[in-house]
């Protein structure tokens, strides 16, 4: 019997299943049923010759009129075909180069089916090595109306031995030997979202009748998808809940108490809510598994610091994983800072309760090192702070409890899992995006997670105002560097946003961010290259020079500077020794320096629009108004329509969404991501929000119901060779 594993070459002739396997990759009959038709295209509609236009890619129903062979000028040896086909009303030419092969069949008065692109010439119009596909004279009736009455579908050519049509007749040949197909959907699944069976789509997507059939088939692709990646999200969450790990819970009079109590304003409704939540969350003998999204600048950060606070209470240690040297500096720094003499457990003067907050980068000198790698070990550091050096082997934790993985968007579900095999049991995970995300990238990206979301903004923030400004016109430049002198003048400071860093180091027209990764920009609108942009070190010469900064003072941040350069240049930023600073996106992400009221973006159509909205969440985070000026010189309509969009709304959400019209798939589910994501072939994240709504209901329920997928054995391979082929791509991407 055949079924998908049978190799195609025992279905169809050896002159058609070798081309395939060697261009195309296909060697089963299920390989084939997933080499999918680009596109379809309805004879009916078509075969008026009488409304042809240039490069129309047609399928006509005709007969020979006349056809005639003569030498080919350039090769003597080779006769070329021309032929005259007709729809009775309007003629077109056919040739081919070579005759050979098509002369005896091409002859007066047969009758066929021809596939091609046409083109004027001389006057005329012609079709080059057309496929075509001639119909018997006593079955040239019946065939007509076959052919015309169904869509022909069109394939990729697997080589010049294997034009579209020919791989049709593979199609052909495949569905017909198919009796019948185990489905890995269950049939109540099927029934209840009215999909169609997998031989039904097949049929449906090789041999359609109709584009309906063709929609109808398409929506159970998407639907497969979307199942598979939440069917294995859900046995993700079912066996989390399996884990066992130590409750932690917070110690009346212990530190979280008295941190509370030092806490300066009042937590947000939001703020309350969800550390509820995360407490009833750890409170729990399995572990947490939480992701915190929330709006830039809603305050994640006191939100984490008290979970890790309840988990020193109960003895034991909190980590937590920054994407970026600067940020995890940051963050040792405010965290440092907000705990005060809560920090400084085991130290003189420091408070009885108090723990210790440390660092862990790869740039540390070796005493830092070995002395927090120390602090770790012992538990003496109640919260160790630090970058990827964390997941590394030979770090330890005496009790790691909680794990905060920080802008989770630059960490892939391999790194989570590395530093949760840190515990002796494992801990409990709180991971907290940048920005807001849509639903159905939350879903489907952080689908083994339970989500919390803070939507407000502490009170007494000032919204941000953000403007476009044309960069072409020097009035307004002036004016923008006005405004940043008044800013500064008022005691406030400043960013200046690039996207270059303009060192020798720099080739060409990329943007380096912090980890001194090329982001290549040649799809962000228009060709890159095309104008200079402005880069760290040009644009801080020249605020240097700048009459209206006199006697400012202007700083330079970015990714190449040494880690202890860096370091010093954000502690003389926050401690306000400089007015204004001129950075790459190394600020991107939770920088946090609330004296900072304006920024500006140089080049801002470099950026992509989630990626203005968290930059400029780096200004207005205290009580004055924050000001965002978007600079460009960008004429693009899409650009500056782009821009607009940003600069009028402060909704990150609704900005998430509008980014994620503007972006491939692909790269929305970022590259360096990985987990149970790669590979969407047919799903859109932005599109088929209801379908994955479904799909993660259905799958939630059948995992329930058999979370080894013990009754499902078709869907467990499935799953299996899904996990497999993204387990490959990971270790091939490194
Ligand atoms: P994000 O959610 O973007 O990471 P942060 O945690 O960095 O935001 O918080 C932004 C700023 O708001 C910080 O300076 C923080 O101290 C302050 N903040 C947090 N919560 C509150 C609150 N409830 N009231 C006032 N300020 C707050
Ligand atoms: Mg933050």
């Amino acid at each position: 019997m055949v079924d998908l594993s049978t190799p195609l070459a025992k279905v169809v002739a050896p002159g058609s299943a070798g081309p395939l396997a060697k261009n195309r990759d296909v060697h089963t009959v299920g390989d084939f049923l997933e080499f999918l038709p680009r596109r379809y295209v309805q004879p009916g509609e078509l075969t008026d010759l009488g409304e042809l236009a240039e490069g129309d890619e047609v399928v006509v129903v005709a007969r020979v009129r006349q056809v005639t062979t003569r030498p080919l000028p350039s090769r003597p040896r080779q006769r070329m075909l021309t032929a005259v086909i007709t729809d009775g009303r309007t003629d077109v030419e056919v040739t081919f180069f070579n005759a050979r092969g098509h002369e005896h069949r091409l002859v007066q008065g047969v009758h066929g089916l021809f596939a091609g692109t046409v083109k004027a010439f001389r006057g005329s119009w012609q079709l080059t090595h057309p496929d075509y596909q001639l119909f018997a004279e006593e079955e040239s009736q019946e065939a007509v109306s076959r052919y015309t009455g169904r869509l022909v579908p069109i394939y990729l050519p697997a080589g010049r031995s294997m034009p579209p049509w020919k791989v049709r007749t593979v199609g052909e040949v495949v569905l017909d030997s198919l009796e019948s197909l185990p489905d890995h959907l269950p049939a109540e699944v099927r029934e209840r979202r009215g999909l169609p069976g997998l031989r039904e789509m097949y049929e449906h997507l090789h041999r359609p009748e109709n584009l309906q059939q063709v929609e109808h088939a398409r929506h159970r692709l998407r639907y497969d998808e979307a199942f598979t990646v939440q069917a294995v999200l859900a046995q993700r969450r079912l066996a989390n809940e399996d884990l066992r790990t130590t409750p932690r819970l917070a110690r009346p009079g212990g530190l979280l108490e008295a941190f509370d109590a030092r806490l300066p304003f009042e937590l947000t409704d939001g703020q309350r809510a969800v550390s509820e939540t995360i407490a009833a969350d750890l409170a729990q003998s399995h572990p947490m598994h939480r992701l915190l999204q929330g709006e830039v600048g809603s305050g994640k950060t006191v939100v984490a610091l008290r979970a890790m606070l309840s988990v020193i209470d109960s003895g034991g240690q909190a980590a937590l994983l920054a994407p970026t040297e600067v940020l995890a500096a940051q963050h040792h720094r405010s965290m440092t800072a907000m705990l005060g003499d809560l920090a400084e457990g085991g130290l003189l003067g420091g408070s009885e309760l108090g723990t210790r907050v440390t660092l862990l980068t790869g740039s540390q000198s070796t005493a830092a090192r070995r002395k927090a790698l120390l602090e770790a070990a012992s538990g003496e550091a109640g919260i160790v702070v630090g970058t990827h050096a964390l997941i590394q082997e030979h770090v330890s934790f005496f009790d790691l409890g909680l794990v905060v993985v920080d802008e989770q968007h630059r960490f892939g579900v391999e790194q989570r899992d590395a530093l949760r095999s840190k515990g002796t049991q494992p801990p409990h995970v709180l991971v907290m995006t940048a920005t807001p995300i849509p639903r159905t990238v939350a879903m489907t990206v952080f689908g083994d997670m339970e989500t919390s979301t803070l939507t407000e903004l502490p009170r007494g923030r000032s919204p941000i105002a953000s403007h476009v400004v044309p960069g072409t016109n020097p009035r307004w430049v002036q004016r923008t560097w006005q405004r940043v002198a008044e800013e500064a003048r008022k005691g406030h400071q400043a960013y200046v946003v690039c996207p270059r860093i303009g060192d020798a180091a720099e080739a060409g027209a990329t943007t380096v961010d912090d980890d001194g990764e090329a982001l290549d920009l040649s799809d962000l609108g228009e060709g890159a290259g095309a104008r200079e942009l402005h880069s760290v070190h040009t644009v801080a010469a020249e605020l240097e020079d700048e009459p209206a900064l006199e006697g400012l003072a202007v700083g330079v941040l970015h990714g190449r500077l040494a880690p202890e350069d860096k370091d010093a240049v954000m502690r003389d930023f926050a401690a306000g020794k400089i007015d204004v600073l001129v950075s790459t996106t190394v600020i991107e992400v939770g920088v946090d320096v609330p004296n900072a009221t304006v920024m500006v973006v140089m080049d801002a159509e470099r950026f992509g629009v989630s990626q203005l909205h968290q930059l400029r969440g780096r200004v207005g985070r205290g009580s004055a108004p924050g000001l965002c000026l978007l600079m460009t010189e960008s004429e693009s309509e899409v650009a500056l329509e782009r821009l607009t969009a940003v600069a009028e709304t402060t909704d990150g959400f609704s900005l998430a969404r509008l980014d994620l019209t503007q972006r491939r798939e692909g790269d929305v589910l970022g590259a360096r991501q990985s987990g149970s994501r790669g590979g969407l072939r047919h799903l859109s994240l932005l599109r088929d929000e209801d379908l994955i709504l479904q799909a993660r209901e259905d799958a939630l329920a059948l995992v329930t119901d058999d979370p080894q997928l013990e009754r499902h054995p078709l869907l467990r391979q499935r799953i299996a060779a899904a996990l497999d082929e993204e387990q490959a791509a990971y270790l091939e991407r490194g």
